[in-house]
């Protein structure tokens, strides 16, 4: 009887190997040029036929090769990149599978020129196993490299090929992917004889980026370092205001390699945390240089991926470092404008006349007292006052100590001298060539999240009031549930209740919040403790930020309120001491700048 079982000829295993690394004519592309980079050149141009369905040529000036070298490269599972079975876990090249050259020549025809400046320049061709090596002509040491008749002998292949148009956005984007890797090689890419990029070698990739995307601007890119011992995080991050939610540019970079991480992604949506709208995600132009013994780069054929050793320990500190850059760069920028104001002389007060103040006004006294029931109030009563609630931010600040206090200035004029408030909503302040527009309402909810969180990551309880007339609501099972898990978290918030068969009896209230409100605060609370599994799953810390953000809403001055200058001074005093003085904590921005220039334009002073 036959033998069933044979082993493959060698040619047809090279087509099923190719068909995991060369997928299409990006895939040329990327291992070519991965391959010139891993020579050492500092010059490589890509040009493409027919978006490289007819061909594609890689040049570079690397270290090209011998005869002898060129012959191996193009066999299966050769390479110059790694020897030992431990080398694997200690790459350094871009290359280290010895597959690439060896899976192209399967399935088109590719014509190598190359000099390695030492022995005679080689001119060697390979398509479907009829090989020549010739002595090539005189050449710059280096290596060309042209690819054609791509899946010419694989019809099935060929077919599955998109139009011109797709492929040459497949190559589009791997040519940006390594471009933006490595930002101090000169990159040209050339279409049907048409150049359509040409990067210039820099020091810098904020320069290589700004090359590439015209739409991004200079200002809107945050610089980013971070190190501790087993990872190090450097590059750009896009500015809060340029957030999107359709299709942002996102580019992760592990040890110089392209790749794509649903787990770093999450992390730096997180670390963006309320600095952007719900909905919307950064762009971040991103690498990362993590220990090799910590991450597996070899569980995909065309390294798009890697494993982590220690995913928890990638996911926090790239959490961290996001929002403590981000942290770090608001406050400087918000605190700019105002310690700039310190060296100016003072204008004439063009603005509002401040009125007289007297530093025995009730809002600088702190609340004496405390405890958790501070006062007893009728549910019709309207006790939320603008000062009140500025108050209750002092409070904040006795209690808890938890904001720095390096920059707590003792009097708030000195801050600013010259605003307007506008529509009973907006602050207007001029700050060396710029006007400033603080948003009035978002301003003070930044002010009031931060400090709600402060207490509650302290363990401390915000001050409750209790109810004349205690407040009934009904629930079902469900929502009793949540509420008999969520109890002590709630209680912290200031909210004490009894729950009865199907009603919900609330005695006691955060005394920041307004009464008359208190029924659908409560019921947005409840709505997002329904979203969650409950405290310590993933989704605690964001639905705990959306639920303080909620009380931080209900208890902040209100956008058509009219404030004096004295309240106003001390609403920009808080900001001074936010740690994220940007957004309020929906995402939206509490501030925006409009430079002199932009009016001079508008008013056709500049052209
Ligand atoms: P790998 O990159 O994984 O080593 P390849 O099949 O891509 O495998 O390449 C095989 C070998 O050919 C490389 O290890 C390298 O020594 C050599 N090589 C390929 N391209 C070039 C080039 N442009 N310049 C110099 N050497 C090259
Ligand atoms: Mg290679």
């Amino acid at each position: 009887m036959e033998n069933k079982i044979h082993t493959l000829p060698k040619d047809l295993i090279n087509k099923i190997a190719a068909g995991e690394v060369i997928e299409r004519p990006s895939s040329i592309v990327k291992e070519l040029v991965e391959n010139s980079i891993d020579a050492g050149a500092n010059n490589i141009s890509i040009s493409l036929e027919k978006s490289g369905l007819e061909s594609i040529t890689i040049s570079d000036n690397g270290f090209g090769m011998n005869k002898f070298e060129v012959e191996e490269s193009f066999k299966q599972h050769t390479t110059s990149k790694i020897k030992s079975y431990e080398d694997l876990f200690n790459i350094t090249t871009l290359g280290f599978r010895g597959e690439a050259l060896a899976s192209i020549s399967s399935i088109a025809k590719v014509s190598v020129h190359t000099f390695n400046g030492i022995d005679t320049p080689v001119n060697y061709t390979i398509f479907d196993k009829e090989i020549s090596n010739r002595i090539g002509q005189g050449r710059n040491i280096g290596t060309t490299m042209v690819v054609s008749n791509i899946f010419q002998n694989i019809p099935v292949r060929r077919k599955f090929l998109k139009s011109e148009d797709t492929e040459y956005k497949y190559i589009v984007e791997t040519f940006i992917n390594i471009a933006l890797s490595k930002p101090n090689i000169n990159f040209t890419l050339i279409k049907n004889g048409r150049v359509i990029y040409k990067l210039r070698e820099s020091e810098k990739l904020k320069i290589r980026i700004l090359d590439i995307f015209k739409s991004i601007k200079s200002e809107d890119l945050i610089q980013i370092s971070f190190e501790n011992g087993t990872m190090q995080i450097n590059g750009l991050l896009g500015h809060p205001k340029v957030a999107k939610a359709i299709h942002p540019y996102q580019y992760l970079f592990i040890n110089s390699r392209f790749i794509k991480n649903p787990l770093i992604n999450k992390a730096i949506r997180e670390g963006y945390t309320t600095s952007i709208m719900n909905g919307t995600d950064p762009f971040y132009f991103l690498f990362f240089n993590i220990k090799p013994s910590e991450l597996d780069v070899n569980v995909h054929p065309r390294k798009l991926e890697v494993r982590f050793n220690n995913p928890n320990m990638i996911f926090s500190n790239t959490k961290y470092s996001i929002s403590k850059t981000l942290e770090s760069f608001s406050k400087d920028k918000f605190q700019g404008y105002f310690k700039q104001e310190q060296h100016k002389t003072k204008q004439d007060d063009m603005f509002i006349e401040p009125t007289k103040n007297n530093s025995n006004t009730s809002i600088w006294q702190p609340i004496r007292g405390g405890g958790n029931i501070s006062n007893t109030l009728r549910r019709t009563d309207n006790n939320h006052d603008i000062k009140a609630s500025l108050n209750f931010s002092k409070t904040l600040i006795e209690n808890t100590k938890a904001i720095s206090q390096d920059l707590l200035i003792t009097k708030p004029d000195e801050l600013i001298q010259n605003f307007l408030q506008i529509f009973n909503t907006y602050i207007v302040i001029e700050k060396d060539g710029k006007i400033l527009m603080i948003d009035q309402h978002a301003a003070h909810e930044r002010i009031n999240f931060e400090k709600l969180i402060a207490i509650v990551n302290n363990d401390k309880s915000i001050t409750s009031q209790s109810l004349l007339l205690p407040i009934n609501i009904s629930i079902d099972k469900l929502t009793k549930e949540k509420l008999f898990t969520n109890k002590d978290f709630l209680n912290k918030l200031g909210f004490y209740f009894n729950l009865n068969e199907d009603i919900i009896t609330i005695n006691e209230i955060p005394n920041i919040l307004p009464i008359d409100r208190i029924e659908e605060i409560f019921q947005n609370i409840l709505e997002e403790l329904e979203t969650t599994e409950g405290q310590g799953s993933n989704s605690w810390e964001l639905v705990q930020n959306k639920i303080i953000a909620t009380m931080a809403c209900h208890s902040s001055i209100r956008a058509g309120q009219k404030l004096d200058r004295y309240v106003i001074s001390q609403l920009i005093k808080d900001l001074f001491n936010c740690k994220l003085p940007y957004s309020c904590p929906h995402g939206r921005p509490f501030y925006i700048e409009i430079p002199q220039n932009e009016l001079e334009k508008q008013f056709k002073r500049i052209v």
